[in-house]
């Protein structure tokens, strides 16, 4: 079977392994002529980030870059990408990378032309309706890994330098106007990152699924984008150059990012603020979270994943599910618990405070509570 494919759902989608050839046509139909490419700082020395230079250049599209960014980025890399878009003459932004450079990259077309703060435009109400959007700039986004599926998102998560706390700044006109989905751009991946990634798109499928509200297209995106994690995320882990695998876990993370307008949940609410602390790796968090939320909303979602663990190959209804979430995770050497990733006396009740207001505790089954929270973050860390 080919995976190839060209979606309109849910924004343009160019879909198949050596598509980021057709990155000049992609910035055609954006309508970019001169486009900064926004990068983190690991991503901007590898031959990938290289070699997709030298398509724009061959194509006299330029070679802007801007890769001064941070794992979890933040209000500086912002004003330093603004800066770097306005100095070079750019007319829109190729968002390349895993969830930083996608992220960063959507804010920088964002802000180029608005004159507030960003964070007067943090999904709060109807905070967006407050920016300019005639002034948005278009925006091309490439992943390179599979995970945050921030590909098909309309807002981007920034860190705030001084508070720490990660704040969601949304807009529908973040959406990318067009994304390159190339699987081979992710063969690269060390394990650690292919399995950390893999576990956070499983992760927004996981909460989607678990969310109650009532999103039943969402609910069956969540179900299948599962699937395609439990089936695909072992053998990329096995076989980095696994094309195949490599191409189906790509399609689960933009699956995940389209499932969890539903909703997130306890999952997200811890690993938000442990991230935005300790800087620890955003999938690779979730993944040590969900067995203790999974115990902890049992009572709320027991029936779905009973359903679901008979079309997901997992015998023995929510327990059963369970028992894998814990397999899976040994099977790729994701840690017991948080502090195992070098956290030393963790402050619980800042970490609590931050759940509280994490925009993803209100996608919980089960309410979220200083009581229960200062629990879970006890049993995670
Ligand atoms: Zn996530």
């Amino acid at each position: 079977m080919s995976l190839q494919g060209n979606w309109s759902y849910p924004t343009a989608i160019k879909f198949g392994a050596g598509r980021i050839k057709e990155l000049p046509e992609a910035c055609a139909q954006a309508g970019i002529k001169r486009p900064l490419l926004v990068t983190d700082k690991g991503l901007a020395d590898l031959p990938i980030t290289k070699d997709t230079l030298d398509i724009m250049e061959a194509a006299g599209l330029g070679r802007g870059l801007f890769s001064d960014v941070d794992p979890n980025p933040n209000e500086v890399n912002l004003t330093a990408g603004v800066e770097a878009y306005k100095a070079g003459g750019h007319d829109g932004v190729i968002a390349f990378g895993g969830g930083s450079g996608l992220d960063l990259g959507k804010m920088v077309a964002f802000m180029a032309g608005q004159s507030r703060p960003v964070w007067d435009f943090e999904d709060v109400g109807d905070w967006w309706t407050r920016a300019d959007a005639a002034a948005i700039a278009p925006i091309v986004a490439v992943p390179t890994t599979a995970g945050t599926g921030s590909e098909v998102g309309r807002a981007s998560v920034i860190t705030n330098s001084q508070t720490h706390e990660k704040k969601i700044i949304f807009h529908p006109k973040v959406l990318p106007s067009v994304v390159i989905c190339d699987p081979e751009l992710t063969v690269g991946m060390p394990k650690f990152i292919t399995a950390g990634t893999g576990l956070d798109a499983f992760a927004h499928c996981v909460e989607a699924y678990s969310s109650p509200h009532y999103h039943p297209m969402s609910q069956g995106i969540a179900l299948e984008g599962m699937k395609l994690v439990i089936d695909n995320l072992p053998r990329a882990y096995a076989d980095g150059t696994d094309i195949e695998a490599r191409a189906n876990m790509m399609s689960a993370a933009a699956m995940g990012a389209t499932a969890f307008q539903k909703g997130l949940g306890a999952i997200h609410a811890l690993s938000h603020p442990i991230g935005a602390m300790y800087h620890t790796h955003h999938g690779t968090t979730n993944a040590i979270c969900m067995p203790a939320v999974l115990r902890f909303n049992a009572p709320a979602i027991k029936d779905r994943f009973d359903l679901a663990a008979g079309y997901l190959g997992i015998t023995g209804g929510f327990e059963g599910f369970q028992s894998f979430v814990q397999d899976f995770n040994d099977s790729m050497a994701i840690p017991k618990r948080v502090s195992d990733l070098g956290i030393s006396n963790p402050e619980i009740d800042t970490l609590v405070k931050g759940a509280l207001i994490d925009p993803s505790c209100g996608g919980n089954p089960i309410e979220l509570t200083k009581e229960n929270l200062t629990q879970l973050f006890n049993e995670v860390l």
